[in-house]
């Protein structure tokens, strides 16, 4: 180099000593030897100040011997690496500085010379950020929820203590597992292949946000856990991690599975009650009650025993009786497991068949029983019957046992209705029959008293026609040969067997009425009426009698020759029983009642007592003397009866001297 060059180089080395922001010095034992303006301005300090001073005093009290110790290590080329330390500034004000010194000549003699870099900013930087870090790390390690990050192939990078408790891992036993088969339960649709998932998850991360899944611990226990996700994509939108963030909701998620259960359970029971209590017959309340669907915990078998004093019936099985080789048609108490449950007066459950000594019978292994419930029936105090729920599959019955029992109270309840309603029918059964036994003795006691009456009246007509016959003879060839008293004395011979003869004829009508058939159809009342009327026409001028007939009588269902009859006895009553002196003003009028029609005939005659009003329309029941008025005393009874047989009633409504109203009520149709 020559020796304008090295002027050059030393000229720009003295500006670059002069106005680099580093602090450059030259030390020689203790004493600062040259420092520039840099060092001043991050000291604070004058030249002339620090050429005064020990440079070891700008170092932070407490450092000063690592950093000398440091220094002479470096001088000794042992290390290489600048160090870093706090100094105070002249101002007193702390700050760090990096160092780098290196022995070198100066003026002839072996110096240090330095160089200063202020850290401070940078330090500071740091510093706040090892707080945040420390800040955030013990936020994460100190919260009470899982934080969890994995990678896109599901592979886990982290998990806080907490989750790591949670779950039952250690931090090495965790991290770098595939999340499926560790916390997440390995399925058949969940391979180890995440890739599906994370596609669905880049579509629409916003999707994969909040979720709630099934996980699982390292035991094996199920857990609830609600996750929040974030997805962390690299800058080129490639998913790199997720975070999640999840707490644990088993509890709720078991609360409200109960409470679905039990929802459930309610259904089930209701539809039970609504099953078996809708049933009357007992069959009917058995098939219900066989039918395992509405038993809520569904059992494969089903038995239903009926209690008969010390024993108990089989009523039926379900499936088909064979299924069950065990079950019998007859136990007695004690005997197998419903006789247990009979004997003890109390359900009694066998959770585990092959492993309880009370079930001694191989039978019930043999047919592939693991749990049994033998349910008591009972009604108020009375055990109705034993209701035996049969499981393939082991049941933990004990803890089902409040609901079983409610259950059988409401099967129970069933049972106490079928068996009431058996023994209803059987009673209702036992009063038909004896009714009906009853009713053939009187059919068969009537029609005997009816063909008496009918040969009586038959056979009495042949010697009264001969009596009037001789008496008329009499009165007319042997009248000369009779006095005034023998010709009055044939004369009543002649009128009483007339009067006989109205009676017999009336009493075969009577009598006949229950024999004949009838011929129901519709008629025309108004057309009975004008027949009747036909008839009487005679009686009628001779009464000087007023008949109105409503002109809108209906038609009625009957049978023509009764209703005749009954138009004809109770008109010609009406004309009979007239006030002595008043012509009979008689009317025919009719109103709807309902399905019925009720006809009633008034007149203006002699009128009945009250306490004649049920009597007169029973046979041979009369008011009067023939003297005072003609009649046999059947022409009531015959109405009676015709109305009767019509499916109608009769009555009369009536005082005495205010005249009488006979009323008919006849079905419509
Ligand atoms: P009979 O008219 O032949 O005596 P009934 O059976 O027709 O027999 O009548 C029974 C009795 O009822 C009659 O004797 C009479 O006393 C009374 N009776 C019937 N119809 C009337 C009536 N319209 N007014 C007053 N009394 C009547």
């Amino acid at each position: 180099m020559d020796n304008a060059t090295r002027r050059e180089a030393e000229e720009a080395l003295e500006k670059l000593f002069t106005h680099s922001p580093m602090g450059v010095f030259i030390a020689r034992g203790k004493k600062v030897e040259l420092v520039n303006p840099g060092f001043q301005q991050i000291t604070g300090y004058s030249e002339a100040e620090l050429m005064a001073m020990d440079p070891l005093g700008l170092v932070a009290p407490g450092f000063r011997e690592e950093v000398r110790e440091k220094a002479i290590r470096m001088l000794k080329g042992q290390s290489s690496l600048p160090y870093e330390f706090p100094f105070i500034t002249k101002g007193g004000q702390s700050g760090w500085a990096m160092a780098t010194v290196v022995s070198t000549l100066y003026r002839g003699e072996r110096a240090t010379l330095g160089y200063i870099l202020d850290i401070t900013r940078r330090k500071q930087a740091e510093e706040a950020l090892q707080e945040s870090e420390h800040k955030y790390r013990e936020l994460v390690e100190n919260a009470n929820s899982i934080i969890l990050r994995w990678t896109r192939e599901g592979k886990v990078t982290f998990l806080n203590e907490f989750g790591q408790k949670f779950f039952g891992y250690t931090e090495d036993e965790i991290i770098g597992r595939h999340v499926v088969g560790t916390i997440v339960p390995e399925s058949e649709s969940t391979g180890r292949n995440l890739q599906p998932l994370m596609d669905e998850i880049c579509a629409d991360p916003r999707k994969f946000e909040k979720n709630i899944n099934e996980n699982i611990r390292s035991n094996g226990e199920r857990v609830w856990i609600d996750w929040t996700n974030k997805v962390v994509f690299d800058h080129q939108r490639q998913l790199v991690e997720i975070l999640s963030i999840g707490s644990d909701i088993t509890e709720r998620k078991r609360a409200e599975e109960k409470l679905k259960q039990r929802t459930e359970e309610l259904a089930a029971l209701n539809a039970l009650a609504h099953r078996v209590g809708a049933c009357l017959s007992l069959d009917e309340f058995v098939a219900a009650a066989l039918d395992p669907i509405v038993y809520p915990i569904t059992p494969d078998q089903v038995l239903l025993y009926v209690r008969k004093n010390d024993h108990l019936v089989l009523q039926g099985t379900w499936p088909d009786r064979t299924a069950m080789s065990c079950n019998q048609a007859r136990l007695q108490t004690g005997e197998r497991l419903c006789g247990l449950a009979l004997q003890a007066g109390q359900p009694i459950y066998f959770s585990n068949i092959p492993a309880d000594p009370r079930c001694t019978l191989k039978a019930c292994n043999e047919a592939g029983l693991r749990s049994f419930a033998a349910l008591t029936l009972v009604s108020g105090e009375r055990l109705l019957g034993v209701l035996g729920l049969a499981w393939a599959q082991e049941q933990d019955l004990q803890a089902q046992s409040g609901f079983l029992e409610t259950i059988a109270g409401e099967v129970a309840m069933g049972l106490h209705n079928a068996l009431l309603y058996r023994e209803l029918q059987e009673r209702a059964n036992d009063l038909d029959q004896r009714v009906r036994e009853r009713t053939v003795q009187l059919r068969a006691a009537n029609k005997e008293l009816e063909a008496f009456a009918y040969s009586i009246s038959h056979d009495l007509r042949a010697p009264l026609r001969a009596v009037s016959g001789f008496a008329q003879i009499i009165a007319r060839r042997h009248q000369a040969a009779l006095n005034e008293e023998g010709r009055h004395y044939v004369d009543n011979i002649v009128l009483a067997a007339e009067r006989m003869g109205h009676l017999i004829e009336d009493l075969l009508a009577y009598s006949r009425l229950g024999r004949q058939a009838l011929t129901i159809r519709n008629l025309d009342l108004k057309e009975v009426l004008r027949r009747v009327l036909d008839d009487l026409e005679a009686r009628v001028a001779a009464t000087g009698a007023v008949v109105h007939v409503a002109e809108d009588l209906p038609w009625v269902p009957g049978d023509p020759t009764m209703l005749h009859q009954i138009f004809t006895n109770l008109l010609d009553n009406a004309l009979i029983y007239r006030q002595p002196g008043v012509a009979p003003v008689i009317r025919v009028s009719w109103r709807a009642d309902a399905d019925q029609i009720v006809l009633a005939v008034a007149d203006n005659g002699i009128g009945i007592e009250s306490a004649y009003h049920e009597k007169i329309f029973n046979v041979f029941q009369r008011l009067h003397s023939d003297e005072e008025y003609p009649g046999t005393g059947i022409g009531l009874a015959i109405v009676k009866k015709s109305v009767i047989m019509l499916g109608g009633q009769v009555w009369v409504e009536s005082e005495p001297g205010k005249g009488s109203t006979f009323y008919l009520k006849m079905p419509k149709e």
